[in-house]
């Protein structure tokens, strides 16, 4: 008897992982802006991550997400965060920036820009993506960041720079900043750069909701959630998968 239930608590077990696999981004809630834009890029299924992580950043939620490499976090956080522009109010869409995406290497950032972008384009929505990169002088970042951004995406220490500077206004940060997003979050503070976040994170105001994806747990990791999050969901790869 005992044994029947256990092999029933297994296949119960089995048919929800199988039901969990079959889930569509439609069933996630993304919109369908962006379900057409991904069907053109040949996205048709979310990866586990990307399962569990959009519904909790699309109900607002603060969310770490540690998966390994390659399994799909970029766009676990882009789609939320994408939907939550296209449907913010009028008022709302006048204050910026409004999303600041912070990663480790240049690279990253162009990468990164360039996902933003092709979506932006896929869903035929105006949104201005701005990427800031460690060659550009005062003057370009100015160029950059006049007529604010809706997105933001750079590294930490372009952002301190700009705020440094004069650039950038912590009180337009502390007034327009609704989702912070530290990619590679794992890699920001081996990079050198844990001064640059706490120039602005006093800027960065309650109501944001911060984003942490990185590919391993470290001390450096449980650091940067002290510094942004306040109460966030823990989503660890493989145990979620
Ligand atoms: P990570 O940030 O976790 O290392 P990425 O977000 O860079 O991973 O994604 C790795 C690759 O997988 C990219 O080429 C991306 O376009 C692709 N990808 C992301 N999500 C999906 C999906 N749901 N189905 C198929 N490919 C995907
Ligand atoms: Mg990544």
């Amino acid at each position: 008897m005992a044994e029947t239930t256990a092999t029933e608590a297994v296949r119960e077990e089995e048919e929800k992982k199988e039901e969990a696999e079959e889930q569509s981004f439609e069933e996630l809630g993304v919109d369908a802006r962006l379900l057409r834009a991904l069907h053109k890029k040949e996205i048709e299924k979310p990866t586990p991550i990307q399962r569990v992580a959009i519904p909790l950043i699309l109900q607002g939620k603060d969310v770490v997400a540690r998966a390994k490499t390659g399994s799909g976090k970029t766009l676990a956080y882009l789609l939320p965060l994408l939907q939550k522009l296209f449907t913010a109010s009028a008022e709302r869409r006048k204050l910026a920036p409004n999303a600041f995406v912070l990663v480790p290497t240049r690279e990253l950032c162009q990468q990164v820009y360039a996902e933003v972008l092709s979506l932006v384009e896929l869903c035929r929505v105006q949104l201005k993506v701005v990427q800031l990169n460690s060659n550009m002088l005062a003057n370009d970042l100015r160029a950059a960041l006049a007529g604010p951004p809706d997105i933001l995406i750079s590294t930490p220490a372009c952002v301190a720079k700009c705020l440094s500077g004069g650039i950038l206004k912590a009180a337009s940060i502390n007034e327009s900043l609704e989702t912070l997003v530290l990619d590679e979050a794992d890699l920001l503070l081996s990079y050198g750069y844990e001064n640059d976040i706490k120039a602005f994170t006093p800027h960065v105001p309650r109501s944001c909701q911060c984003l942490l994806m990185s590919a391993t747990s470290s001390t450096d990791v449980d650091k940067l959630k002290k510094l942004v999050l306040h109460n966030p969901y823990i989503l660890t790869l493989p145990e979620v998968g």
